[in-house]
């Protein structure tokens, strides 16, 4: 963030200096165009006479001065726009580290299977968010394979949160009755809140609709188990039709957040359904990457000054924990209380026929032969009885 603040200042300097040297321009240009014209006008008067008299000829002279001394100025002074410019360029690279070697494998995308890989995710993004066009030339471009079949789920995903983002409930409504009893199976109240959404907007119409509205109840028959409470109140704001839900104790269920969380609710509930993730891998990917590029950058810069670069040749993991937030944890970890390290493929955790668990490699440790004692609890077991756990 402070990058791009001390980038922005020497923008804006450039900026005030073109705009000061634009009106300063204009106006020089303006003065010698009027002296220049002046002196044309004072010439002309005279036309009978053919040759120029010597006063005559120090205006000139002088007015040609005049005019190399102004070009020479503005000359100096765009020069001077030069030099600030190119200040802009310096600071973007003094502020903006675009050397990542050292802290990258350079491998990971090489290979032409792993480039594919590395396309699809990108056309799934676009896909994700809608760029159906944009997506559709990168897989000509890149001549990879997408099932028709595989993109029809983003394609209808997207034309539904379209219609909702224009308060349209229909698609969505016809989408959760065809999904019901999976969306039921996974918990989900989707299909009440757009059945709750549309009888809102219906008691927001004023007392003519009352009649729809009671009509249109009937379809929380299905869910009366699950939102008992939701339906007693909504029932209870037809009692306000008359005077007007906006001025009733149930005004807030006109709050249009209403709209913008079925929004969210529609895309958590439709995504674990169809069995992905709610946001694109790939920009999760990306906010990572600049969570964690910022403290892997001084750290390397740390190595290179003390020269103990050799200290991070573990590839598989980062020099420094980098937290990214509660939203990126996607799985439990395990440290092995015994050797505080994090479990990985190779040195998973097992648990001890004891209940108390540590890492493989430290059990190879306590082993005795075919005898371990639990550093917990000092039950006397054999290693091979030790179960792997899997998170
Ligand atoms: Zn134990």
């Amino acid at each position: 963030m402070d990058s791009c603040r001390a980038v922005e200042k020497e923008v804006d300097r450039v900026l005030s200096k073109f705009v000061g040297i634009d009106g300063h321009t204009t106006q020089s240009l303006d003065d010698l165009i009027q002296y220049v014209s002046g002196i044309s006008q004072e010439l002309s008067v005279d036309v009978n006479r053919p040759e120029v008299s010597t006063t005559q000829q120090l205006i000139l002279q002088q007015c040609c001065q005049k005019i190399k001394d102004t070009v020479s100025r503005l000359a100096s002074e765009h020069k001077d726009l030069h030099s600030s410019v190119s200040k802009v360029g310096k600071a973007i690279d003094r502020n903006f580290v675009t050397e990542f070697n050292g802290i990258a494998q350079d491998y990971v995308f090489e290979g032409v299977e792993k480039q594919e890989m590395l396309n699809k995710v990108i056309v799934e993004h676009f896909l994700r968010q809608g760029m159906l066009d944009i997506a559709e030339e990168l897989i000509n471009e890149t001549n990879i394979e997408i099932d028709p079949v595989a993109k029809e789920p983003f394609l209808e995903l997207h034309r539904i949160l379209e219609a909702l983002k224009h308060n349209d409930l229909d698609p969505a409504l016809t989408w959760s009755r065809v999904h019901r009893q999976q969306l039921q199976a996974q918990n989900s109240s989707l299909e009440f809140k757009l059945h709750r959404l549309h009888f809102i907007r219906l008691i927001s119409q004023g007392p003519e609709k009352q009649q729809e509205a009671l009509l249109y109840s009937q379809n929380f028959a299905p869910f009366s188990s699950q939102h008992e409470r939701d339906i007693q109140i909504l029932m209870g704001s037809l009692l306000y039709m008359k005077r007007g839900i906006q001025s009733s104790p149930y005004a807030y269920l006109l709050d249009t957040i209403n709209w913008i969380e079925i929004a969210d609710v529609f895309t958590r509930d439709a995504c674990s359904l169809l069995g992905m993730s709610v946001e694109s891998p790939l920009s999760v990917c990306i906010r990572a990457g600049c969570s964690a590029l910022p403290p892997l950058l001084n750290i390397k810069q740390v190595m290179q000054q003390r020269q103990c670069t050799g200290v991070w040749s573990a590839k598989d993991e980062l020099p420094v924990e980098i937290d990214l937030g509660k939203e990126c944890r996607y799985h439990s970890i395990f440290a092995c209380p015994i050797l505080r390290q994090q479990s990985t493929g190779s040195n998973p955790p097992v648990r001890l026929v004891c209940g108390h668990c540590i890492s493989k490699d430290a059990l190879n440790k306590l082993a005795n032969g075919s005898k371990v004692k639990c550093p917990y609890c000092p039950v006397e077991q054999s290693p091979a009885d030790a179960k792997e756990i899997i998170f």
